[in-house]
C-alpha cells in the first residue's frame, strides 16, 4: 500500500494517464473515458483507505493489549501509548502514513505474532487468578482465558493478513493494468482504438468492483470480530481494576486492608530512608473487644469496628494512612511525623472514644471500648517488617501494663538519622 501518494498532483501513472487522455481526446470519447477513469481511481483510493483504517484499528487493539502486559516504565510501554494516542479516527492520509512508519519501527522490536503468545497473555492474567484464590473473591463476569485471548488475537491477525494480501495483490494488478494502458495510450491516435480501450476499461472496472466486494465482506467480518475483541478487552480491564480495588479494601470498615497497608509501608519506608524524613507507625488494638461480641453478639462487634473507623480513626490527618490490620487491630502510618506528634494524634483519638455510644439494632447502644496502642519510629536502615514488630511489642506492653494507654517502643531513639 503506498497510500498518501495518489493525491499529490504529479507523476503517478494515474496522473499521467489522466493528462494524456485529456490531451488526446477533447471530444465525445474523452468525455466517456475521463469520468470512467476518475471513478476507477476513486474506487482504488477508497479501498486503500479502508485497508489503512482497519489496519490502524487493529494496531490500536494490539497496542492496548501490549501496554496491558508491560510495566509502565518500560520504554516499549511509552512508545505503545504514544502511538496509540495518535490512532483516534478520523485520520488524515498523512497521519496514517506517519503512523505506519512508527509502527514499522516498533515492529522491529516486537513482532506481534511472537509477542502475543499464550505465555505472554498468561502473564497478564495469572496474577488475577492468584488474586481470586487468595481473596476468595470471584469475578462478576467470566474472564477471558489466556488461551482464548491469545487465540482470538492470533485469529484476527491471520484474517487481517489475508485481507491485506488480497488488497495489495489487487492494487498491484490494477497498477500493472494502468501501466499497460499508459503504454497503449501513448500510441493512440484514432477514435476506433479509443472505443476498444473504453470497453476494456469497463471490463477492468467491473473486475475491480467484484474484487472490492469480496474484500469488503472480509473487512466486515474482521470489523465485527475486532469490535467483539475490543469489548472483551474493555470488560477485562474494568474487571481487573475492580478486582485490584476490592483486594485492597476491607469490606466491613471500608478502610484499606492489611495488603494495602503493607504495600504503602514499603513505599513510605523507602521514601523515609531516601530523604531522611521521619516515619512513625502506630498499631491500635481495641481493649476487651471479645466481651462486646460475647455480650451483645457479633453484629454489635461489627458495629463497634465500623464506628471506630468512621468516628475515632478519622481524626488523623489526610496523608496519614489508617488501615484495618486484623480483626480488631488497626495500623496507622504517619509520614513526616516524630513520636511526639503521633502521641498527640493518638490522644485525640482517645478523647473521641470516651463516652461515645454506638447504636446497636433498634433499641440498644454500647459505649465504645477504649484501645491500647504501640508506637515505633523507623530507624536508619530498618525494614518495614522490623518496624511492625517493634510497634507490636510496644502494644503488648501497653496491654500488660493495664490497657487503655499508648506505649512507645523501648529501644526507641527520637531521631532516625
Ligand atoms: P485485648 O484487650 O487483649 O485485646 O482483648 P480482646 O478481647 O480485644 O482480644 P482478643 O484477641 O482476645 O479477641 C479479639 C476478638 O475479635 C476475637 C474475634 O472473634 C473478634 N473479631 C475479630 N474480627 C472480628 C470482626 O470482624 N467482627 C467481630 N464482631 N469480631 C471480630
Ligand atoms: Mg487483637
Ligand atoms: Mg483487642
Amino acid at each position: 500500500m503506498d497510500n498518501g501518494e495518489e493525491h499529490a498532483p504529479g507523476n503517478t501513472v494515474q496522473d499521467k494517464i489522466l493528462r494524456l487522455i485529456a490531451e488526446l481526446c477533447p471530444g465525445a470519447a474523452g468525455e466517456v473515458l475521463l469520468p470512467q477513469l476518475h471513478q476507477l481511481l476513486e474506487v482504488e483510493r477508497r479501498q486503500r483507505l479502508t485497508v489503512e483504517r482497519l489496519y490502524s484499528a487493529f494496531i490500536a487493539l494490539l497496542l492496548d493489549a501490549l501496554a496491558l502486559s508491560l510495566e509502565e516504565d518500560d520504554p516499549l510501554f511509552l512508545q505503545a501509548r504514544a502511538i496509540r494516542t495518535r490512532l483516534t479516527p478520523p485520520l488524515s492520509e498523512a497521519e496514517l502514513l506517519a503512523l505506519r512508519l512508527q509502527v514499522e519501527e516498533m515492529a522491529d522490536q516486537v513482532t506481534t505474532s511472537e509477542y502475543f503468545t499464550r505465555e505472554r497473555v498468561e502473564e497478564v492474567i495469572e496474577p488475577l487468578q492468584r488474586l481470586f484464590t487468595e481473596t476468595g473473591l470471584s469475578p462478576s463476569a467470566p474472564l477471558l482465558s489466556p488461551d482464548s485471548m491469545a487465540e482470538a488475537i492470533q485469529l484476527a491477525t491471520a484474517r487481517l493478513a489475508v485481507a491485506l494480501e488480497e488488497a495489495v495483490a489487487q492494487g498491484e494488478e490494477f497498477t500493472t493494468f494502468l501501466e499497460v494502458e499508459y503504454q497503449a495510450l501513448e500510441g493512440v491516435k484514432q477514435e476506433g482504438d479509443l472505443e476498444a480501450r473504453r470497453r476494456r476499461l469497463q471490463e477492468e472496472l467491473a473486475k475491480i468492483l467484484r474484487g472490492q466486494q469480496r474484500l469488503n465482506r472480509h473487512f466486515d467480518q474482521i470489523q465485527r470480530y475486532l469490535a467483539q475483541l475490543e469489548a472483551d478487552r474493555e470488560n477485562f480491564a474494568a474487571e481487573l481494576s475492580r478486582m485490584i480495588e476490592l483486594s485492597l479494601t476491607d469490606e466491613l470498615t471500608g478502610l484499606p486492608n492489611r495488603r494495602a497497608f503493607l504495600q504503602r509501608l514499603q513505599d513510605e519506608a523507602a521514601r523515609a530512608h531516601r530523604y531522611g524524613t521521619p516515619l512513625a507507625l502506630a498499631i491500635i488494638d481495641i481493649d476487651h473487644f471479645k466481651l462486646i461480641n460475647d455480650q451483645y453478639g457479633h453484629a454489635a462487634g461489627d458495629a463497634v469496628l465500623h464506628e471506630y473507623a468512621r468516628h475515632v480513626l478519622s481524626v488523623f490527618r489526610h496523608h496519614d494512612m489508617v488501615a484495618r490490620y486484623g480483626g480488631e487491630e488497626f495500623a496507622v502510618l504517619f509520614p513526616g511525623t516524630f513520636l511526639e506528634g503521633v502521641i498527640q494524634a493518638l490522644e485525640k483519638a482517645q478523647r473521641r472514644v470516651r463516652g461515645h455510644r454506638v447504636k446497636i439494632g433498634e433499641e440498644g447502644a454500647v459505649v465504645l471500648p477504649p484501645f491500647s496502642a504501640g508506637v515505633a519510629l523507623l530507624q536508619p536502615g530498618e525494614s518495614g517488617q522490623d518496624l511492625i514488630q517493634r510497634a507490636d511489642q510496644a502494644l503488648y506492653r501497653a496491654k500488660r501494663e493495664g490497657r487503655d494507654r499508648i506505649c512507645t517502643a523501648e529501644d526507641q531513639t527520637e531521631t532516625p538519622e
